[in-house]
């Protein structure tokens, strides 16, 4: 998704659920709640076609903070056990935030060879979405019990919701780079010309000097590298990956720029 695309669908995105909030501030309003909603879901799923089920994700984020903040200052005063259930509530969206941030950290890495995607501001904007949820959800208990207006709980909502796109659009950036054929040749790391296994050697970035994992043939006395693109082993010294064509350069980890991998395998011995 390039960034014109993602501010268009962004914004469709946000109108058609300020819409949906408009709409479930009155009850004789539902019909255009539920046309808000769709259009939403429609737009993700449609536009965000590898992140659509982070929605899933957020969703439980937000309702089980939501319902830990209900249990424990809403419905407490009834019966004890409500403190239990909302602690209990409130661990559970912790528990799925800190899963959605190792998976999508962990599918980061994998792909880091192909382009670096921080996933620093994602994680912030995690964070306030949890916090957020839970303001919401106290602002609307307050105004339930008439000790406040309903504003603080539409301007937490409309926080929320300006949240959205944006953690949809890393995960979707991400997956989208992902290729779990990555994962087949980690295991199949024989030299595709004579099929004996390859021995790890190292490789130095000429312009940092960061080590990296290469592979080198011994009887035929050749070096091969995954390629960054589409994960074939590939022949180190060639100028284009053999099984997709492209070219064969090597962003590095640790300062960020490319080199050829004849130029990391320079210095390997
Ligand atoms: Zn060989
Ligand atoms: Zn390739
Ligand atoms: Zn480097």
């Amino acid at each position: 998704m390039d960034n014109s695309k993602f501010y268009l669908c962004s914004a469709v995105l946000l109108a058609s659920s300020y819409l949906s909030l408009y709409g479930s501030l009155r009850h004789s309003h539902w019909i255009i709640w539920a046309i808000g909603i769709v259009i939403a879901l429609g737009i993700i799923y449609v536009f965000y076609p590898h992140s659509w089920r982070y929605v899933i994700n957020y969703s439980l984020i937000y309702s089980s903070s939501y319902s830990s903040i209900l249990f424990i200052f809403l419905l407490a005063e009834r019966h004890k056990l409500f403190i239990l259930l909302g602690a209990l509530s409130a661990i559970f969206s912790i528990y799925v935030a800190i899963k959605t941030l190792q998976e999508v950290v962990i599918k980061r890495n994998e792909v880091s060879d192909i382009q670096y995607i921080s996933t620093g501001l994602w994680s912030l904007s995690l964070l306030l979405f949890i916090i957020f949820s839970a303001s919401s959800a106290y602002s609307w208990v307050k105004w339930a019990l008439a000790a406040s207006p309903i504003t603080p709980y539409i301007v937490f909502e409309g926080i929320l919701i300006a949240l959205i796109p944006y953690m949809l659009y890393i995960p979707e950036k991400i997956l989208s780079l992902y290729h779990p054929d990555a994962l087949i040749a980690e295991m199949l790391i024989n030299c595709p010309n004579c099929g004996v296994p390859l021995i790890t050697v190292q490789g130095t970035c000429p312009h940092c000097g960061a080590k990296r994992d290469f592979y080198y043939c011994d009887s035929g006395e050749e070096h091969f590298v995954k390629c960054p693109y589409c994960s074939g082993i590939t022949n180190a010294n060639a100028q284009k990956c053999e099984h997709c064509g492209e070219k064969l350069e090597i962003l590095c980890k640790v300062c960020g720029r490319r080199a050829t991998a004849s130029e990391y395998l320079r210095t390997a011995q």
